[in-house]
C-alpha cells in the first residue's frame, strides 16, 4: 500500500510538470497515461494485490489519480487547441466573401417573356444550326435562285459551291422540323441570325429573331390572327390596337405585316413610331404550298401559318435603349442595369 502511494505520488509529480507544446505531445500524453496499456490502467490493476482491509482506501486513491490524470489531459488538450487557433490565419468571425451575382441579358429577358406567352398556347421551343446549307436557308423556303436575299451583299457566305451561309433567319429550323414529318407542328424558334449589314446604332450584322409555325389540318388565317392577338395583348397590354397590312414574302401566301398602336405615345405620334402612331412588330402569313411540298407535306391536306419577329427592337423600346450595339459590347455598366430584372 505504501509502495502504491509512493508510485502514485511520483506519477502525479511527473504529470503535474508535463507541458505540451503541440497536438503530438498531447496525443503522446494520452497514450502514455490514459491508453489501454497506459499507466492509469496498469496502476488500477494493482488493486488485486492490495490487502482486503485496505481495498476501500486504495480504491479511493486510484480513482483520485485517474481523475487527476484525466483533468490534466483535458487541460493540456484545450490549451493546445486554443493556441493553434490563435496561430492560424483563419478568422471564423469574418463575414463571408460576397460572390458577384450576374443578371440576365435584356435580349434574354424579352425572349423568355415571348417564349412563355407562346408556351401557354401550346407552342414548344425548337432550335437549329446557325451555319446552314443553301437548301434550308433559301431553297426550301421558295426563294428563287436569283432572289436578292441570296446576294453576297446581304448574306455571309462560309463557302460557295456548295453554299454554306450564316443563317439569315430562323426559318431554317422551320424547314428542318417540317422535314421530320411529325404532324401537327406547333413550334416557336428563337435564335441568332446574321445579315451583312453596316453596323450602326439602328442595325447590326447579327441579331435575334423568334419565329412561330403551326401546321395541321384546317389551320386558317383566323387562327393566325387570334394567336397573334393573344400574343400582343399579353406582351404589350390589353389596350394595344393591332392592324395587318398586306405584304409579300416568298415563303407565305397570303402574307402580312402586323403593326401595333404605339405603346409609347398611345397612337398620338412620337419619335419611336416616327409620328405615325403605329409600330411594325412582325411579318406573318399562311405557309406557301411550295414550302410544304418541299418538306414532303401534302398541301392539299395540311395548311399552316408562320410568323417571325425581331427581339432587339422590342427590347430597345421596353428598356429605352437607343443603340443596338450596346447589346453585344459586354459593357458591365450597361448589363448591371438589368440585375433587378431577373
Ligand atoms: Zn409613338
Amino acid at each position: 500500500m505504501e509502495e502504491l502511494l509512493q508510485q502514485i505520488n511520483n506519477y502525479k509529480q511527473e504529470i503535474e510538470a508535463f507541458k505540451a507544446t503541440d497536438t503530438k505531445a498531447v496525443e503522446e500524453f494520452r497514450i502514455k497515461y490514459l491508453g489501454t496499456k497506459g499507466i492509469v490502467k496498469s496502476i488500477m490493476s494493482e488493486m488485486k494485490n492490495v490487502a482486503p482491509e485496505l481495498k476501500k482506501e486504495a480504491g479511493q486513491l486510484l480513482n483520485d489519480f485517474k481523475q487527476f490524470t484525466e483533468a490534466k489531459f483535458e487541460e493540456i488538450k484545450n490549451s493546445i487547441t486554443d493556441t493553434e487557433h490563435q496561430k492560424s490565419d483563419l478568422d471564423l468571425t469574418l463575414p463571408g466573401d460576397i460572390l458577384p451575382v450576374g443578371s440576365r441579358h435584356p435580349i434574354e429577358l424579352i425572349k423568355n417573356r415571348m417564349v412563355s406567352i407562346f408556351q401557354r398556347l401550346g407552342f414548344a421551343v425548337a432550335e437549329g444550326p446557325e451555319i446552314e446549307d443553301d437548301w434550308h436557308n433559301f431553297g426550301a423556303l421558295n426563294l428563287p435562285e436569283h432572289h436578292p436575299a441570296r446576294d453576297m451583299q446581304d448574306t455571309f457566305y462560309i463557302q460557295q459551291n456548295p453554299d454554306w451561309v450564316l443563317r439569315t433567319h430562323t426559318s431554317n429550323v422551320q424547314i428542318r422540323e417540317m422535314e421530320k414529318g411529325k404532324l401537327p407542328i406547333r413550334l416557336i424558334m428563337p435564335g441568332r441570325v446574321y445579315r451583312n449589314e453596316t453596323v450602326s446604332a439602328r442595325s447590326h450584322c447579327f441579331f435575334h429573331q423568334i419565329e412561330g409555325l403551326y401546321i395541321d389540318e384546317n389551320v386558317s388565317f383566323a387562327d393566325l390572327k387570334q394567336t397573334l392577338y393573344f400574343f400582343v395583348k399579353e406582351m404589350y397590354g390589353k389596350d394595344v390596337k393591332v392592324r395587318f397590312r398586306p405584304s409579300y414574302f416568298p415563303f407565305t401566301e397570303p402574307s402580312a405585316e402586323m403593326d401595333i398602336s404605339c405603346f409609347i405615345c398611345g397612337g398620338e405620334g412620337c419619335n419611336i413610331c416616327k409620328k405615325t402612331g403605329w409600330v411594325e412588330i412582325l411579318g406573318c402569313g399562311m405557309v406557301h404550298p411550295n414550302v410544304l411540298s418541299n418538306c414532303n407535306i401534302d398541301p392539299n391536306k395540311y395548311t399552316g401559318f408562320a410568323f417571325g419577329m425581331g427581339i432587339e427592337r422590342p427590347a430597345m423600346m421596353k428598356y429605352g435603349i437607343n443603340d443596338i450595339r450596346m447589346f453585344s459590347e459586354n459593357d458591365v455598366r450597361f448589363l448591371r442595369q438589368f440585375t433587378s430584372a431577373i
